[in-house]
């Protein structure tokens, strides 16, 4: 029996039709979309349902609206919604002036727990319907993500932050003290509903040899947990890191060394790869998060999205909020079009949306649970209604093609296309 039964347009990525965004994708313009048990049962033409008999008076019809997957941020930062915005500085001198300073507040539980609600909400206010996440490195606070994600049954990876040196001392954990508190993590959130943890040292700048080999053990007890951190982000910080680690050949290899390049990693930003570090991370099948608000935002530099698509290696594309500068999956995908213009790969709106849905799913090898609206899917999906944008609900009436409106979304859109949110089949957001 269906909780829900919904008439709409559908535009979706079809699970069984390979990796190709052009050939996976389907758009059907009258749709029914019917959910039970929190997964989705039945994607199928209205015309087709009404030709079999089927009473189309069943369903809450919602013309005009346009039914997709639920996003997935594959690398966000929990407690840097308030760093967003913040002025002037690249990497390194953005962690210490903004970033450490933020994640200090944390400390207090209340603040934590608060804060953890406030990123939720506004996931869900943008669409996004699973992320990975990095924490503090404060274990209640991904105690707190872990609790209150559960309580709205989303499907979520996180993990506390590793870092044993170059950071505040009050942020400073241990390579005993991180391994204890990540166990402890997963033994209590890793499997438990739609939960996953992720192992996340935030970055080898900020973890001691020590604590990588901790990190290391942990992965040898726990060989199915996620990984997160960052890699060659920024020229500044690839030179400290060589300082950092001078046995290591290259920043790749402060990771191998300890056994943390897998295909459950994923690496952000990998700006300045060298030809040998993109070839290793293709032959180890590990993914890599595009972060191209992030990457402007800082001065990073581009990620060259065409080389490492032509390497195989899984993508997912990101917000990396707080040197992201918003939360909107259609802003990551607007700035992504832009970084590829500039290397001359114009980004299709299909693959844009492809790599923040279905290609994001299959990057954190849960492409046969999310990321498409597909029978047998989880029903984790948005509704988006131009209404709430006057100046694109003008403008997509000059659209000719389903692919011409989702380019005007991803590149002049935000979350006021976001009418309604759905988690497991219920509605987790509805725009006022
Ligand atoms: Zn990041």
């Amino acid at each position: 029996m269906a909780s829900l039964i919904l008439r709409t347009r559908v535009a979706r990525f079809k699970s069984d039709a390979g990796a190709n965004p052009n050939t996976c994708f389907d758009y059907l313009d009258d749709a029914v979309v019917e959910v039970a048990n929190g997964k989705i049962t039945q994607v199928e033409s209205a015309q087709i349902l009404a030709e079999q008999g089927y009473d189309l008076s069943r369903c809450e019809h919602l013309p005009n609206r346009l039914l997709m997957a639920g996003f997935i941020d594959a690398h966000v930062h929990a407690p840097q919604l308030d760093v967003m915005g913040a002025y002037g500085e690249q990497l390194l001198d953005w962690l210490d002036k903004y970033t450490f300073p933020a994640e200090l507040k944390f400390a207090e539980p209340d603040y934590s727990a608060q804060q953890t609600a406030r990123f939720l909400a506004q996931l869900h206010a943008h669409g996004t319907t699973t992320a990975m996440v990095y924490t503090t490195s404060f274990a209640h606070s991904t105690e707190h993500l872990f609790q209150q994600a559960a309580e709205c049954n989303m499907r979520l990876l996180a993990g506390k932050v590793w870092m044993d040196r170059n950071a505040p001392t009050a942020l400073l954990d241990t390579a005993e003290s991180a391994f204890n508190d990540s166990r402890n993590l997963i033994d209590k959130w890793h499997g438990f509903q739609r939960l996953g943890y992720v192992l996340t040292p935030r970055f080898a700048g900020t973890s001691t040899p020590q604590q990588l080999r901790s990190a290391k053990e942990l992965v040898a007890a726990y060989p199915d947990v996620w990984i997160q951190t960052h890699l060659s982000e920024n020229q500044a910080e690839v030179e400290w890191t060589k300082t950092l680690f001078p046995e290591a050949k290259d920043y790749l290899h402060t990771y191998e060394q300890f056994n943390l390049v897998t295909e459950k990693t994923l690496f952000a930003h990998c700006i300045h790869l060298t030809p040998s570090e993109t070839d290793r991370i293709a032959a180890s099948g590990a993914g890599i998060a595009f972060c191209p608000s992030s990457n402007l935002f800082l001065g990073s530099g581009l990620m060259n999205y065409s080389s490492i698509k032509a390497h195989q290696i899984p993508v997912a594309l990101c917000s990396d909020i707080g040197a992201g500068t918003s939360l909107s999956p259609f802003v990551t995908m607007g700035d992504a079009y832009k970084v590829c213009q500039l290397q001359n790969y114009p980004l299709t709106a299909l693959e844009a949306f492809y790599l923040a849905s279905l290609g994001a799913a299959r990057t954190l090898h849960l492409g046969d649970k999310i990321g498409s609206v597909d029978a047998g899917f989880e029903a984790d999906f948005i509704l988006i209604n131009s209404e709430g944008h006057p100046y694109i609900h003008q403008r997509i009436a000059s659209c000719k093609s389903i692919e011409e409106e989702l380019f005007v979304y991803m590149t002049c859109g935000d979350d006021r296309l976001i009418e309604r949110t759905y988690i497991a089949g219920q509605p987790i957001y509805t725009q006022q």
